[in-house]
């Protein structure tokens, strides 16, 4: 997922669409279909051929070598958008003890809630880790509110609903973190303006696009 695509021409992508249905062709028959000689698409088979879109055979002919399915794969994840795959979020508010934040992440099936304030607003995310930090010092921190453990504002890493998968998932990575919340700014009474949780994007949810993506669904 490097970024750096090759700007295919028509003619190339052309080429490609042959191979694919035809291959293993030589340089020769392929020439022929799209009404050129060998000379002049020479250029466009080396660039598909050094680009690893096609191998070519001696004696055999070019094929696809589906390498170019891992920009496919690229692709995919920067046009797919947050919103086409998010879960439900699922949130608690400040006072909710650790307690029923703990029952809270069994009977929701998550590793991650959000935290709310008075008025709705993101205030903070608190993950399985947070409780089992606590778990490990004294006092009877089941009765303590969430809001004394949760990573609060600003510090937390949301997305909005239209950025993409990749752009997410680098998020996940380069902050180490399982969930996002995807959130949109929002203006509630008298004009305050907060952040307002509509998803939930999580490691779960690319590993499904994934694995959806692999079986053409
Ligand atoms: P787990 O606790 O299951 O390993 P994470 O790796 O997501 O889950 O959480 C690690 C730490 O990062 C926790 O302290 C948690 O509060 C914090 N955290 C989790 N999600 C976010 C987020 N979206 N923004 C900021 N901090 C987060």
């Amino acid at each position: 997922m490097g970024g750096d695509y090759i700007q295919l021409t028509p003619r190339q992508l052309r080429i490609i669409e042959i191979v694919k249905a035809h291959g293993p062709i030589t340089g020769e028959q392929i020439a022929r279909k799209v009404n050129l000689t060998r000379a002049t698409i020479r250029p466009d088979l080396a660039i598909l051929t050094m680009s690893g879109i096609l191998d070519a055979r001696p004696r055999v002919g070019y094929y696809y070598s589906g390498k170019s399915s891992q920009n496919l794969i690229a692709e995919e994840l920067k046009r797919t958008k947050v919103k086409d795959l998010k879960s439900m979020p699922v949130v608690v508010n400040e006072h909710t003890t650790f307690y029923d934040a703990i029952v809270t992440m069994f009977t929701e099936d998550v590793g991650t809630l959000f935290v709310v304030d008075e008025d709705g607003f993101l205030s903070g995310v608190v993950s399985r880790k947070d409780f089992l930090r606590q778990a490990l010092g004294q006092g009877d921190f089941l009765r303590m509110p969430v809001s004394v453990i949760m990573t609060r504002m600003p510090n937390i890493v949301m997305v909005e609903p239209d950025e993409t998968v990749y752009e997410a998932a680098k998020k996940i990575i380069e902050h180490e973190i399982d969930a996002l919340p995807i959130v949109k700014k929002v203006k509630g009474e008298n004009n305050k303006e907060g952040i307002q949780v509509v998803g939930r994007f999580t490691k779960t949810n690319i590993t499904r696009h994934y694995v959806e993506l692999s079986e053409g669904v």
